[in-house]
């Protein structure tokens, strides 16, 4: 593992940014990436899964941006991380399996879509990534958030590869579904979070892309970190 070999010690106060659509690997990878380099874990998506939530349990019309973009401004979202877990915090609650349900899943590319809900919570990722040392993991993170991260990572894979990797995480929550079902699922968001008018998802000029379609989880870290290095030396 020549990762775990190498000094991290000089990374210290960065802020790394990784972007990349549905199921490319960005959760599992920024979260084990935060833990080796001892910095904060910041999982934008669960902000906006956990709001979306939380207006699907209390009957919330998801085309209502006014409303929405009030509980962004007002419900705490907060986080207990370390590198197995992200347990997410919904007014104190903890919803962190809630959130990854196939219906919140479906359903918050709509919530994310409202502009007043991504300023309400730019603001708040902004906030948890004022003193560096974060790895901060979501769709606009490279282009939106931080747009001066010290270092910015797209990463992508193929449908098919992202649809597996998705279906082997559902059945280890013990949610039933289908390849077919999952992949037509991740063209929908791709294109929603693509096409959608404020933030689309898109690979930052200055980000640099890792295909992680045929990398084992570790090679992917590896690369990922020898990238790092190269980049910040
Ligand atoms: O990354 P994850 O699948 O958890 O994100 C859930 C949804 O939240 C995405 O489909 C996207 O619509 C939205 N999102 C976003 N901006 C982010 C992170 C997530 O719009 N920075």
């Amino acid at each position: 593992m020549e990762n775990k070999s190498l000094n991290l010690s000089s990374l210290k106060g960065k802020v790394i940014a990784i972007d990349g659509p549905a199921g490319s690997g960005k959760s599992t990878t920024s979260k084990l990436l935060a833990a080796r380099l001892g910095y904060t874990y910041l999982d934008t998506g669960a902000m906006y899964r956990a709001l979306t939530y939380y207006a699907l349990t209390n009957k919330i019309d998801l085309s209502d941006g006014e409303t929405l973009t009030k509980l962004a401004k007002i419900l705490p979202i907060d986080f207990k991380t370390t590198a197995e877990v992200n347990r997410v915090f919904l007014n104190g609650n903890e919803v962190t399996d809630e959130i990854r349900l196939p219906e919140v899943t479906k359903n918050a590319s709509e919530v994310a879509a409202h502009q007043g809900v991504r300023e309400a919570m730019v603001l708040k990722q902004q906030e948890f990534g004022k003193d560096g040392s974060i790895v901060a993991e979501g769709r606009d993170t490279t282009t939106v958030v931080f747009p001066d991260a010290d270092v910015k990572i797209y990463l992508n894979a193929t449908v098919e590869e992202r649809a597996q990797r998705r279906l082997l995480d559902l059945m280890k929550m013990g949610v039933t579904t289908t390849l077919q079902e999952l992949k037509d699922d991740i063209e929908k968001r791709d294109f929603m979070d693509s096409n959608r008018e404020h933030s689309p998802l898109m690979k930052a000029k200055d980000a640099f892309l890792v295909d992680t379609s045929n990398m084992t989880f570790e090679g992917q870290i590896d690369h990922i970190i020898t990238l790092i290095r190269s980049l910040l030396k």
